[in-house]
């Protein structure tokens, strides 16, 4: 069971969404503008958002920028409205992790969500990764290695976010480009092999040869391959 908190205005698809996701086994709370989303947000740490974009009172980006300082570790999927690209790309630049277009269908929705609520493994969070003889704190910004600390950057800690959460696959330099630095551009992607030289001197173990942060070629990069 996944704890989402609902943030949409328009009553129909409010219900219908946690209809939906109730049905789907999940503990919802449904709410119907953007300032009731803030404090239901801080609130309680749920392990979901589903926001709405347009909201009234502060909208869904301005909610999401809000959420995103206050709790890092709190996955939000974006509700959009169809064809509002540049809305999509703020919106992931604003921290959301993912966005469905609307009108999106029961089945799109539900796959969105069972990807970005489920637990994450071995008691780790987006907020605490645990990797070999350290601990990368996500909320606090350092990694932890026996006495030792380094502060990692906010760019890093969107680099590690993003590898994290799409463990599932390779990421592409350009995907890290977009999402994690908000820049474009075929020529750039040489500044997201900088940053991950300078990442991987922080994390891993052994920086000469990553297993955290894994190079796969012609592609990108992948986080731990082996799991
Ligand atoms: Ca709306």
């Amino acid at each position: 069971m996944v704890r989402i908190l609902v943030v949409e205005d328009e009553p129909s698809l409010r219900d219908g969404i946690v209809d939906l996701l109730t049905g789907d086994g999940h503990d919802i709370t449904a709410v119907g503008d953007g300032v009731a989303g803030v404090e239901a947000g801080l609130r309680d740490p749920f392990d979901l958002v589903v926001l709405d974009l347009m909201l009234p009172r502060l909208d869904g980006m301005e909610v999401c920028r809000r959420l995103r300082s206050a709790r890092p570790g709190m996955p939000i999927l974006m509700l959009t409205a169809r064809g509002s690209e540049d809305d999509k790309v703020r919106g992931l630049m604003e921290g959301a992790d993912d966005y469905v277009t609307k009108p999106f269908s029961a089945r799109e929705l539900l796959a969105r969500v069972r990807v970005l609520g489920r637990r994450t493994p071995q008691g780790e969070s987006l907020d605490e990764v645990r990797v070999d003889g350290a601990v990368i704190d996500l909320a606090r910004m350092v990694v932890v290695r026996g006495d030792a600390r380094t502060t990692l950057t906010p760019r890093e800690v969107g680099i590690v976010r993003w590898l994290f959460r799409h463990q599932d696959r390779v990421v592409t330099r350009a995907e890290l480009l977009e999402q994690v630095f908000g820049q474009r551009g075929d020529l750039q992607t040489r500044a997201v092999d900088m940053a991950i030289a300078v990442l991987r001197k922080k994390v891993e173990t052994d920086p000469a040869k990553p297993t955290l942060i894994v190079s796969v070629k012609g592609a990108g990069y992948a986080w731990r391959m082996s799991r």
